[in-house]
């Protein structure tokens, strides 16, 4: 049990962010030294400290451990259940830059807010 958690959940419980996309948690070093496990592919958050900066934020509610992600009701509520094993929020606040929203769009992937504030 103990090697199964340190495995899903952050060493470093300071500096956590969650990314703005997939809402997925990490540390900021992390973000900056892997980049996203669900994004980095059309987001390369890797090795680049503003995109990290512009893409994830330090200010989200609700954690949620994300084990079984295809078999999971939450994890299809929160739209996550195609993402890695980690820990998730449920909610993230803030928005990507309009210029980053505009780069996925035309890559086929239309951003859609975290942010449950936001919706009405
Ligand atoms: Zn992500």
């Amino acid at each position: 049990m103990a090697d199964y958690r340190n495995r899903i959940v952050p060493h470093d419980l300071r500096n956590l962010r969650a990314c703005l996309v997939c809402s997925l948690i990490k540390s900021f070093a992390k973000f900056e030294e892997d980049g996203c496990d669900n994004c980095e592919e059309f987001l390369p958050m890797k090795g680049n400290h503003d995109l990290v900066y512009e893409c994830t934020s330090s200010n989200f509610e609700g954690m949620i451990a994300l084990m079984h992600p295809e078999e999971s009701w939450v994890a299809k509520w929160q739209r996550i259940s195609h993402y890695v094993k980690g820990m998730y929020a449920v909610s993230v606040t803030g928005t990507l830059p309009r210029r980053i929203q505009r780069e996925l769009a035309q890559n086929g992937r239309p951003y859609r807010s975290r942010d449950v504030s936001l919706k009405t």
